[in-house]
């Protein structure tokens, strides 16, 4: 009997974006909220529902949004229903226009390989002369990467066009697929086969890993297990620092993913990006044996006066490092943390509610991690902005993670971690060192620990679970608009 092939299938942004950060991600997953998939999902239903509805707008879309979105909290349902709003108004319905509800996915596929390269339309609209497009339902800020456009560029029908529906701006653009696209498709086909069970590669992208408390790097201290149906929340440093201060700040970001009110206050302005650059360079030059030629070359291609600015921060760190005995530096920009169980609220797929636990990570960046002259572990973090303060809890997060990353090697926390604060953008520089002794590192994960217990409780579908708290702190939140109408 004829047996079909099985082959594997990929998306090939997805698979791209594997291997450009850290292929074991997903491997061992945790259940991670996915509100950005959801209200997709909610908004296909309800242009699906739409265009299968003859009535007026006036009278089906208010329906449908009760019937579809309904089960929303109000602030999901008002993103999606802005989002739906999107659609209408790029696309309003047209009866010479013929709606395909089941567009066919574009495949590349490699017999030998045994991969296929898979990007499914969301819908299709053919138009009376005959053209085709071939529509991508996208509710978030990016439109297809270059290597979904890559395989959509596979399509020999010259008649059909690929656009993606950038539903939260009310614009459509057309994909064009990239000059490179054979090189990318055979890049994807290799990629496909490759064993994904290599080292982990830690980064910045830990903070959207569903593995992120099961894969090893954010271990859970005095152990416990986290299994695929554990909810899992990742809170970074900086969202640590305002949990105490607005629930709904936080959460809004790391569990319910509401849209920010401005998208353009994400750039950074010119201080920050000094700041970063700060960050990069040191993060390369403290390890090198010649990190003045990484500042010459850093230097060479930016702004004089940035140029200046950066050189002046370089020698004020090294100021700061000789006056602390030039310690000897491991890691920079090294991703640490802990991850902690608490109980919270488990939603079944009947909608029954239990009480199980959440797993809650928090995750730090590093600046430095090594060693003081005497051998004490050291955590340095470098503070290039106005406030010369460590944020709320960031020493105690410090100071733990470089503990769980030490016991994970020799089994036990160090009798004492010191963390380094250093300013270097104040003349003169400075150092504020902390010593976090066993009392005080059980003190610091007993903080955690509360603050762990505050995350787990917010109800995985309420959006307004979390309380706020109003305060001067509201002008730099990127919710606020948002945040005032549902108050
Ligand atoms: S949390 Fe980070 S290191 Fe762990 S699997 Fe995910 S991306 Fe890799
Ligand atoms: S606007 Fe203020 S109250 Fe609302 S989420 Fe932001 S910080 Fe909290
Ligand atoms: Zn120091």
């Amino acid at each position: 009997m004829y047996e079909e092939r099985p082959y594997l299938t990929e998306r090939p942004d997805a698979l791209r974006r594997l291997w450009d950060t850290c292929p074991r991600a997903g491997l061992l997953k945790a259940s991670t909220p996915s509100w950005q998939l959801d209200r997709w999902k909610v908004v296909r239903d309800l242009i699906v529902g739409w265009y299968g509805d003859d009535r007026s707008d006036a009278e089906a879309v208010p329906e449908l949004a009760e019937n579809l979105a309904g089960w929303l909290d109000p602030v999901q349902r008002s993103v999606v229903e802005r989002l739906f709003a999107g659609w209408r108004a790029i696309y309003p319905k047209d009866p010479e226009v013929a709606v395909d509800l089941e567009a066919a996915a574009v495949s590349f596929t490699d017999d030998d390989a045994g991969v296929e390269l898979r990007v499914t339309p969301t819908l299709g609209l053919t138009y009376p002369d005959g053209s085709v497009e071939m529509i991508r339902l996208r509710t978030g800020r990016h439109g297809s990467g270059p290597d979904d456009a890559a395989v959509l560029g596979q399509e020999s029908d010259r008649n059909v066009a690929f656009i993606d529906a950038m539903v939260a701006h009310g614009t459509a653009e057309q994909i064009i697929p990239p000059q490179d696209s054979d090189d990318r498709i055979t890049q994807l086909i290799e990629l496909a086969g490759r064993d994904r069970r290599v080292p982990l590669r830690p980064g910045v992208h830990c903070f959207g890993c569903e593995s992120a408390p099961r894969c090893g790097q954010y271990p859970i201290p005095g152990g416990g297990r986290v299994f695929v149906s554990t909810r899992s929340i990742v809170v970074s440093k900086s969202q640590l620092a305002w949990v105490d201060t607005c629930q709904r700040r936080v959460a809004w970001d790391r569990v319910y993913s509401v849209p920010t009110d401005r998208d353009s206050d994400l750039e950074p302005g010119a201080g920050v990006s000094a700041g970063l650059r700060f960050h990069e360079m040191a993060a390369a030059g403290i390890l090198s044996d010649d990190p003045n030629a990484i500042l010459d070359d850093t230097t060479r291609s930016i702004e004089p006066s940035e140029a200046a600015e950066l050189r002046r921060l370089w020698e004020n760190h090294c100021s700061v490092w000789a006056d602390d005995g030039n310690p000897e530096a491991r890691t920079t920009e090294f991703p640490a943390g802990l991850t902690i169980l608490a109980p919270g609220i488990h939603v079944d797929s009947r909608g029954r509610e239990s009480t199980q636990d959440v797993a809650v990570t928090f995750i730090g960046i590093l600046d430095v991690t090594g060693r003081e002259p005497d051998g004490t572990p050291m955590v340095v973090e470098h503070r290039t902005g106005r406030s010369a303060e460590h944020a709320h809890l960031e020493a105690e997060l410090y100071a733990l993670s470089a503990a769980e990353t030490i016991r994970r090697s020799t089994g036990a926390w160090p009798d004492q971690i010191a963390v380094h604060l250093h300013d270097v953008r104040s003349d003169p520089p400075e150092c504020r060192r902390r010593v976090f002794d066993s009392t005080d590192l059980e003190a610091a994960l007993g903080q955690l620990r509360r603050v762990a217990a505050v995350v787990a409780a917010w109800h995985p579908h309420d959006s307004l679970s979390p309380p706020y708290t109003a305060g001067p702190w509201c002008d730099t939140c990127r919710h606020r608009a948002m945040c005032e109408s549902n108050r």
